[in-house]
């Protein structure tokens, strides 16, 4: 067998010429309210910030697998106040998070009550910009009682409400979503309907919620049917995230479909709207968001701590050279 192949000019461009992506966005800043960075990298985290991505929310969800009990809930509500947003920080990102148990493991009643007490302690935290992402999964009789109940949570404490919509039924899970906030009084300005497709965006948009799009390789919306959404409905009250987790998904979701959009000749103002100030107004209702943080977070130190902790290890200078050929 032979092994040997003809190089095309491809290969041998040097890898350190910039994706032409960022051409499109040179200058511009956003804001991704739907990333779990709990589970990416560092690497991650820096291109994020190299794209122009200003700060990000990071919605509570399952990790994966069920958890087992309460304590691993209390533990990762408090790394989403902690420790991920002092290693966010750490890259000059403004990190915010929502809060609240997911559909799935609603499912589970006995966790579910025990999760249900500990709320209260995390969402009156600082930078705690919502409860969410809560909602329907599979649509159970689970699901929808504890789905209420944070709704409650949610008027109690005057926050926005951050709603997974289902993947399954799509289309009615999320009717029934917004029926159910409106029975329990909540102003549709202050619930963000997430995960909305061509199919569900009209009647969210309609009703008064705001829709958020969720930017996920082959299972939710590719960028180019994005672009046409935006085409087709305009900005006002639309929003554009990642939902980058620990599936095969993009955490430059949000850049690259502001790029995509400047390429296909959409407004620099739309662009804006929905890759930035949309989600800020959205989620600022709770009275934490302050842009002026975002500036503040800029000056990074990366030898800063956190309990006693740092983003380096051992010995680690703080800003590596992501160009180098040498890794030291
Ligand atoms: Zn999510």
């Amino acid at each position: 067998m032979c092994y040997s192949h003809q190089l095309s000019e491809k290969d041998l461009q040097p890898l350190s010429v910039l994706p032409d992506y960022l051409e499109h966005i040179k200058g511009m800043r956003f804001f991704d309210p739907h990333v779990h960075m709990t589970s990416r990298t560092t690497d991650d985290y820096q291109a994020m910030a190299d794209a122009g991505v200003t700060a990000i929310i990071e919605p509570a969800f399952w990790l994966g697998q069920p958890r087992t009990g309460v304590d691993t809930f209390r533990d990762y509500f408090s790394s989403l106040i902690g420790w991920e947003r002092f290693r966010a920080g750490q890259f000059g990102i403004k990190h915010y998070c929502t809060i609240g148990l997911n559909s799935k493991e609603a499912n589970n009643e006995k966790l579910a009550e025990a999760v249900m007490e500990i709320l209260p302690l995390f969402i009156y935290k600082e930078g705690v910009v919502g409860v969410g992402e809560i909602g329907f999964d599979d649509q159970t009789a689970l699901e929808e009682k504890y789905y209420r109940a944070q709704l409650e949570l949610a008027k109690e404490a005057n926050l926005p409400v951050q709603i997974h919509t289902p993947h399954r039924d799509k289309k009615q899970g999320t009717q029934r979503s917004m029926d159910i906030a409106i029975e329990h009084g909540l102003d549709p300005s202050m619930v963000i309907v997430d995960h909305n497709n061509e199919e569900t965006v009209k009647e969210v948009l309609d009703r008064g919620f705001w829709a958020a799009f969720t930017i996920y390789p082959f299972t939710k919306m590719g960028n180019e049917r994005m672009v046409e959404v935006v085409k087709q409905y305009g900005s006002e009250r639309i929003m554009v995230n990642s939902a980058a987790d620990w599936g095969i998904s993009d955490p430059l979701a949000v850049p690259k479909t502001a790029a995509l959009m400047h390429e296909s000749g959409i407004d620099l103002h739309d662009i804006h709207l929905v890759t930035y100030r949309n989600a800020i107004t959205a989620f600022a209702q709770s009275g934490q968001i302050n842009e002026a943080d975002f500036e503040k977070v800029k000056t990074v130190d990366q030898s800063e701590k956190f309990n006693g902790s740092t983003v380096l290890r051992g010995g680690q200078q703080p800003r590596m050279d992501r160009n180098a050929m040498r890794i030291r």
